[in-house]
């Protein structure tokens, strides 16, 4: 089941970090890099299943968020842009 919206999203370009309060009391930072690693697009995902090698760039940063009911589009400056990354899926990037 897919999470409700967080209250607040920010992308910290300093820190190249994406920075998610999702209540009062919950909040999460999950790095660039990591969200490039992991982007849900078809594409990126049997990339990671066919076990290929992933050669995303140390220095790829989040440019531009793009709201979407259920999620976000994170448009990356290598120019990636077809992962739409869910509320869930970004919350339980903590755990895994
Ligand atoms: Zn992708």
């Amino acid at each position: 089941m897919n999470r409700p919206a967080p209250r607040e999203i920010k992308n910290r370009r300093a820190e190249k970090q994406l920075f998610i309060q999702w209540s009062e009391t919950e909040q999460q930072t999950i790095s660039h890099l990591r969200l490039r690693g992991l982007c849900p697009c078809s594409q990126c995902r049997a990339a990671r299943i066919r076990g290929q090698i992933s050669l995303v760039d140390e220095s790829v940063t989040v440019e531009k968020i793009n709201p979407f009911p259920y999620g976000v589009q994170l448009v990356f400056s290598d120019g990636h842009d077809r992962g739409i990354f869910p509320w869930s899926y970004l919350f339980e990037m903590e755990l895994s």
